[in-house]
């Protein structure tokens, strides 16, 4: 069986200013210092990325950003591109966050152009896919989950694909205490893994990280991360706090 190593990422939405950022991190630093197994990101909010990573050097601790544009640069006022990410000394981004999708009018086109983007400045991308209540109640999950999945890896090649990680984050669980069960998940990861391979091939997808995101705490972070097919978390309001963030990052090593 192949070993992909957890990824623990905290997604910060739009909390925290710059003073609070330094203050988490300070904190966060000595409870996961002797944290080896996981890779540990922290998505802070544009204006606090100089700071947290600042505050992370000499640590394990990597930093994204939690969008990018797809353009290089150019009159698109109040957008931050890739390079520009890149520059500023973020490894990893997310793209198409279900809250973007919402309420920003990303699509699976735009997901996909702003995958291209990411890839080209060596950003490790973080992919987020899932559906809403309605979906699952009309029983349509799995077409949703593939047909997100399928359009944002268009031309995408395999020799391109390793840097990419999936989250799956139902969307009905986001931020609403309500857990997808680690079957749930386990079986949605399933469904997005064979679409992976369906279109970069088996390795490729039996090597790519595909996290879970959704009302993730230090209660019930233990059994998902408990499951094989669940490479990683994405901890949106858990993650504010450095304790729980720090005991979530716990459960990938045990
Ligand atoms: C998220 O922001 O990606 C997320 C999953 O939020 P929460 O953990 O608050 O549900």
């Amino acid at each position: 069986m192949i070993a992909r190593q957890p990824l623990m990422a905290a997604n910060w939405k739009m909390y925290k200013t710059p003073e609070q950022a330094r203050a988490f991190v300070a904190a966060f630093l000595p409870l996961i210092a002797n944290s080896q197994a996981a890779e540990i990101v922290l998505f802070p909010p544009f204006l606090d990325i100089a700071t947290v990573l600042e505050s992370v050097r000499n640590s394990q601790v990597q930093v994204g950003a939690q969008n990018i544009y797809w353009q290089e640069e150019g009159a698109f006022t109040g957008e931050i591109s890739a390079s520009m990410v890149r520059a500023a000394g973020c490894t990893h981004v997310l793209i198409g966050h279900s809250e973007r999708r919402q309420y920003f009018g990303e699509t699976d086109e735009t997901v996909n152009s702003k995958l291209h983007a990411a890839l080209a400045q060596r950003l490790l991308p973080v992919v987020c896919v899932g559906e809403l209540l309605s979906e699952r109640e009309a029983g349509q999950t799995e077409e949703v989950l593939r047909r997100q999945t399928s359009k944002a890896l268009e031309g995408i090649s395999a020799e391109m694909a390793a840097p990419i990680a999936i989250a799956y984050e139902p969307v009905w669980a986001i931020g609403t205490g309500r857990t997808a069960t680690p079957e749930i998940a386990a079986e949605a990861h399933l469904v997005i893994r064979s679409q992976v391979a369906h279109a970069l091939g088996r390795h490729v997808a039996e090597n790519m990280r595909i996290l879970y995101g959704g009302s993730v705490k230090p209660d019930n972070a233990p059994s998902l991360m408990n499951q094989p097919e669940i490479d990683g978390a994405l901890v949106g309001g858990a993650s504010l706090d450095p304790h729980s963030f720090a005991k979530i990052v716990e459960s990938a090593g045990a």
